[in-house]
């Protein structure tokens, strides 16, 4: 069997490790091969995000070493303490303990380029065929397969061909024509904020050069009438090699991600401007003066100080994630774009590639695939499996973070009141048991239970 992967993000790395460790063992004559745009590895590209306790739990079912460098190297994050730009405290949010969902580590705040080194890693161990600099511009379904073509004019067939290939992914375009990811008119800005780099006494107030001794909460989200701005630390250490991550959303009507960087110290300064702290102190205003001044003096030669601006995008939910032949399949932002605020993006990529191969092999015995080299009725199965998995579950997640992306617009006066209102109730009321279908997934047992209603 010949499986092609599109793209080599998280859920194109991840499908990769799984449908090799579940296929090898059944198919001798497997080959999969994992075609990337990017002409090297994406190392040290990109921003920080929030990695759940169920994508922790898949990417320990990848490697456990993977998992425990992850664990090590970002910021365990139990709570959110969120506010308003008044600076009034609306309540606490429990993001996922690792007491509540044991063996998982917790919620983690990371680098998405460190989180996806670790699986990177465990892929090259293994002997992944990844071939960079590979730009797919076609795909087409034959009756001996799916042809795949690329921008540099090779074509090659593939019995199953796997769009790993986010966002804006063109074998969505080619196999699902109509469906499309479109920019939903919120924009976040954000970078990393490297201590070393300033002495103290310049440090950003409340942030806390320490912050295990601080007062304050090391992770805070403010939500205002006109945006939001939330800082965390995104690892455990203190002093000059403590890291933080920031971030603004706001409404926007431009998804140009290469505003000049004056452009974007007048707009954050500007949304910003009169937003303070419990005590009052303009601390996101002078987050962002500590930030613009890092970017000028050091993005041109350390790409982890600058700056990012990354539009947000809506899907509207597909109907399914695979052809009906099964032969082409979608995974990740490819079938369900996450926006960053779901908090989900990592973990949901990482739980599509482990269901599809557990499904998948499990088809391929039931039919006997391997003796008759006939895929057929194994992949039409497993791909209508897939969807049944994994759909439910991305459209109700994809859901709550269309409403909570709705607080970071443009509100009125009546709006902020009664989003502080209704929110600091929810906060105050919410059980931590609220997470639990989403925080609580454990992959692998929910396969089994899949798995035993279709015997
Ligand atoms: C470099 C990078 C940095 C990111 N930084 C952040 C961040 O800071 N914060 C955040 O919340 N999310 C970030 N994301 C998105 C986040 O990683 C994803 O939302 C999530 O991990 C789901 O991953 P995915 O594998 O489905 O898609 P992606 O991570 O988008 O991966 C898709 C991959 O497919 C490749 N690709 C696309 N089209 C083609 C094609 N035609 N042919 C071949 N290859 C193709 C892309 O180059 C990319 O490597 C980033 C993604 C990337 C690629």
């Amino acid at each position: 069997m010949k499986i092609i992967i599109v793209g080599t993000g998280i859920s194109g790395l991840t499908a990769y490790h799984f449908l090799h460790r579940f296929l090898t063992p059944l198919l001798p004559n497997l080959q999969i091969d994992a075609y990337e745009s990017y002409k090297s590895p994406s190392i040290g590209i990109g921003g920080t995000l929030g990695l759940a306790p169920n994508g922790l739990y898949t990417i320990k079912l990848i490697s456990q070493e993977a998992h425990s460098a992850i664990l090590a190297s970002g910021f365990p994050c139990a709570k959110f303490e969120f506010r308003n730009s008044n600076g009034k405290v609306l309540g606490l949010m429990s993001t996922g303990s690792p007491d509540r969902y044991p063996g998982t580590g917790g919620e983690v705040m990371h680098s998405r380029a460190a989180i996806y080194g670790e699986i990177l890693k465990v892929l090259e161990e293994q002997g992944a065929r990844i071939h960079y600099g590979k730009t797919v511009v076609g795909v087409v379904p034959k009756e001996e397969g799916v042809e795949v073509t690329f921008k540099d004019g090779e074509v090659v067939m593939a019995d199953l061909v796997i769009g790993a290939d986010g966002i804006k992914s063109t074998v969505r375009k080619a196999a699902f024509p109509g469906v499309e990811a479109r920019f939903e008119g919120l924009v976040g800005v954000g970078s990393t904020i490297t201590y070393s780099a300033v002495p103290s006494s310049e440090h950003p107030k409340e942030i806390p050069y320490d912050y295990k001794n601080s007062k304050y909460s090391p992770t805070v989200m403010t939500f205002g009438s006109n945006g939001f701005f939330g800082y965390s630390p995104i690892n455990s250490k203190t002093g000059d090699e403590g890291r933080y991550q920031w971030w603004s959303t706001a409404e926007s009507d431009s998804e140009d991600r290469d505003l000049p960087i004056e452009e974007i110290e007048r707009q954050l300064l500007e949304r910003h401007k009169d937003w303070v702290n419990p005590e009052g102190e303009k601390v996101i205003d002078s987050i962002i003066r500590f930030a613009i001044q890092q970017h000028k003096d050091s993005a041109e030669t350390d790409r982890s100080k600058r700056i990012l601006v990354l539009p947000n995008y809506f899907m509207q939910t597909m109907e399914q994630y695979h052809s009906d032949d099964g032969k082409i399949l979608l995974m990740g932002d490819s079938a369900h774009v996450m926006p960053p605020h779901s908090g989900q993006g990592v973990s949901l990529a990482s739980e599509d590639g482990y269901v599809y191969a557990r499904l998948l092999a499990h088809e391929i015995q039931r039919t006997k695939a391997a003796e008759s080299k006939d895929y057929k009725t194994a992949l039409s199965t497993a791909g209508k499996y897939y969807t049944e998995m994994r759909k439910p579950r991305s459209d109700k997640i994809m859901a709550i973070a269309a409403k909570s992306g709705n607080m970071k617009r443009n509100l009125s006066w009546w709006e902020e009141k009664s989003r502080d209102f209704f929110f600091g109730l929810f906060l105050r009321f919410a059980p931590d048991s609220i997470h639990d279908g989403t925080f609580g997934y454990k992959v692998d047992e929910e396969v089994d239970k899949f798995l035993s209603t279709k015997s």
